[in-house]
């Protein structure tokens, strides 16, 4: 905690001072990140000596930025395309979620200098998951996860974590679900084989870049009584084309949204040593997603 919140002498009013509590996110692109605005507004709401700040890198200096910033200042920084698996590499140690995942969506700057990374998404996927379902739980039945890139990775590290026992791994390019399931707990499938990967399952997540346009459109789970809970780590737009038909075949469905927002709470406690305060962040952030005038 800085000087100016915890010695009570010392009001804060909104500006910075020299001891502000310093972190951002950085990416390639990062102009559309969200981050900035969730964890600034908590901090406005808090009254912190705080800021969280966008940082645009070029892809060949993510290294050199992320370094530049120790001595002090910065907390740390949430990362985000195309650099989490850079991020873990980086970094001096690792916690087991980041390890396990292969990529990091944290690094913290440690008082000796060193770089800790760790991964909150999973954390952000189980969140969105029991928010939007409540009742959901991971062992609820077999969980098919569509995609093999690190989203996938990371979802598969957290599903097993948190108990599921029947983790089934969907991709385009069989040859990377067989890389996940040699690495992770989980059974690798193709496109081909997409009618066993959703046999009997319970849950659905879509990890992958892709939606159901192109020359190999996602696989749909078949249509049930209602059982199965779909979700779409994409949240832009917030109802994906995959997540409508999944709604349309009767499939209770979860936006990526909270998934979002999920994975920033412990950042926010990393980097400013302080729980976020109960604040309508979904609506400040679906307030954000409006596309300005600039951007259409
Ligand atoms: P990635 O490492 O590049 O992996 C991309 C995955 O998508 C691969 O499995 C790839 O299959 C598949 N794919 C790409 N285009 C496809 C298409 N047209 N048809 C079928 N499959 C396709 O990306 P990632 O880091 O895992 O991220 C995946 C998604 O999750 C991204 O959209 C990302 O924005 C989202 N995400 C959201 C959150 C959140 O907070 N909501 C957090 C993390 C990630 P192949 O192996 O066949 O190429």
């Amino acid at each position: 905690m800085s000087r100016a919140m915890s010695d009570p002498a010392i009001r804060y009013d909104g500006l910075l001072s020299g001891g502000a509590m310093v972190a951002g996110v950085i990416g390639h692109p990062i102009r559309h990140s969200l981050s900035p605005r969730l964890h600034g507004a908590w901090i406005r709401a808090l009254g912190i000596d705080a800021a969280y700040v966008p940082l645009q890198t070029r892809p060949d200096t993510f290294e050199m930025t992320v370094n530049a910033l120790t001595g002090g200042t910065f907390r740390g920084v949430n990362v985000t395309l195309p650099f989490k698996e850079r991020a873990l590499a980086l970094a001096d140690d690792a916690t087991d979620r980041a390890a396990a995942s292969g990529a990091a969506n944290v690094i913290l700057y440690r008082e000796d200098g060193t770089l800790l990374a760790d991964n909150t998404d999973g954390e952000g996927l189980l969140y969105a998951l029991r928010r939007q379902a409540p009742g959901w739980q991971p062992d609820r039945g077999p969980v098919t996860v569509i995609g093999a890139g690190g989203a996938a990775r990371g979802a598969v590290a957290a599903l097993a974590a948190a108990g599921a026992a029947d983790i089934r791994i969907l991709n385009r390019t069989r040859a990377r679900a067989d890389t996940l399931s040699a690495l992770l707990p989980c059974k690798a499938f193709g496109w081909d084989d997409a009618a066993t990967a959703f046999d009997g399952t319970a849950t659905v997540i879509n990890a992958t870049s892709g939606q159901l346009t192109g020359d190999t459109p996602l696989p749909l789970p078949p249509a049930s009584d209602g059982g199965i809970v779909v979700m779409d780590m994409v949240y832009k737009p917030l109802e994906t084309p995959f997540l409508a038909a999944c709604r349309a075949l009767g499939h209770q469905t979860v936006d990526g949204l909270d998934m979002l927002i999920g994975q920033a709470i412990p950042s926010f406690v990393a980097f400013y040593g302080v729980a976020p305060p109960d604040l309508p962040v979904r609506e400040i952030l679906l307030a954000a997603m409006v596309p300005a005038p600039g951007d259409l």
